[in-house]
């Protein structure tokens, strides 16, 4: 495996379906021990499980930890679960998001804050208890890699503006200059914070526009590489930036969008 996370010990939130498990998959084929959190309900509970089960099958380590990440008491025992069965956190994962559509005229107060609960407020609640688990290491920063390092799953979200979903590019919008933040405030104590920014990737959260040939073409008018992305697409980039390799790094988004962010409209016909 071309990525080396052997011996690290990740978090992945929302770990249970989509972009976080194959992240998780991904993260445990490098070699890291991971835990994989999933919301407190009986069907993200076997939808976990799944995960760990096809991690130990390749051989590698993983637990399940229920939480809901926009709880401050349930993200305290997501990292309990970490610290209790792998006595370390190395890297976070904050991946878990949801989306609320709605024309701003209908949008419920319900809404707004169910999105900027999860999406920025429970980035927030994790990436603070990640960094009180990174300092209160025993021995911090080794001498050839980071003290930790935090990956934000944002989203083109964070720059393109999106009707019907203004909730959701706050929330992305919001993240982003929170991991701006961190990386300014936290880049002396080595903890490297950096996101990755998907553009159309074929998960259950947007399944209404690659589901039928009609959605798919027109949502490929938005993507210049012509294909809609995989999560594996997504995960080997946070898998990247969450190994030495991308040690000087930090304050970054990687975009790993299709060029959906160039502006494709403007390439005319040619
Ligand atoms: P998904 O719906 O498959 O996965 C989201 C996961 O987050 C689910 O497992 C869900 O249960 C979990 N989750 C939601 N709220 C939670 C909470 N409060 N506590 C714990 N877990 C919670 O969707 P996905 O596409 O895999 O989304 C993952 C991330 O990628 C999100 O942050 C999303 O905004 C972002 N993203 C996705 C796309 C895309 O095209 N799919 C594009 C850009 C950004």
């Amino acid at each position: 495996h071309a990525v080396d996370l052997s011996g690290r010990v990740a978090i992945v939130t929302g770990a249970n379906s989509g972009i976080g498990r194959s992240i998780a998959l991904e993260m445990a084929a490098a070699g890291a021990r991971v835990v994989v959190n999933h919301r407190p309900n009986e069907d993200a509970e076997r939808r976990g499980a799944d995960v760990v089960q096809a991690i130990l099958r390749a051989g590698g380590q993983a637990v399940t930890a229920a939480a809901d990440i926009s709880r401050e008491e349930d993200v305290e025992g997501l990292f309990r679960v970490a610290l209790d069965h792998f006595q370390n956190v190395d890297i976070l994962v904050n991946n878990a998001g949801i989306e609320r559509p709605a024309a701003i005229q209908d949008m419920t107060l319900a809404q707004w804050q169910a999105v900027i609960d999860t999406n920025l407020t429970g980035q927030f609640l994790c990436a603070r208890a990640a960094v009180r688990a990174f300092l209160n290491r025993a021995s911090p920063a080794s001498a050839d890699g980071a003290a930790g390092k935090i990956i934000f799953i944002s989203s083109v979200h964070e720059v393109i503006p999106w009707a019907f979903q203004a909730n959701y590019a706050a929330s992305k919008g919001g993240v982003s200059l929170l991991m701006q933040s961190l990386a300014q405030e936290l880049a002396p104590l080595k903890i490297r914070v950096n996101s990755v920014a998907p553009g159309a990737i074929r998960t259950p959260i947007n399944a209404p526009a690659w589901n039928t040939p009609e959605s798919m073409a027109s949502l490929l008018k938005l993507i210049p590489y012509g294909r809609i992305g995989e999560p594996e697409d997504v995960a080997r980039a946070v898998a990247w930036l969450a190994c030495d390799d991308s040690d000087y790094v930090t304050g970054s988004t990687l975009f790993v969008d299709g060029g959906m962010t160039l502006y494709p409209a403007f390439r005319g016909a040619g």
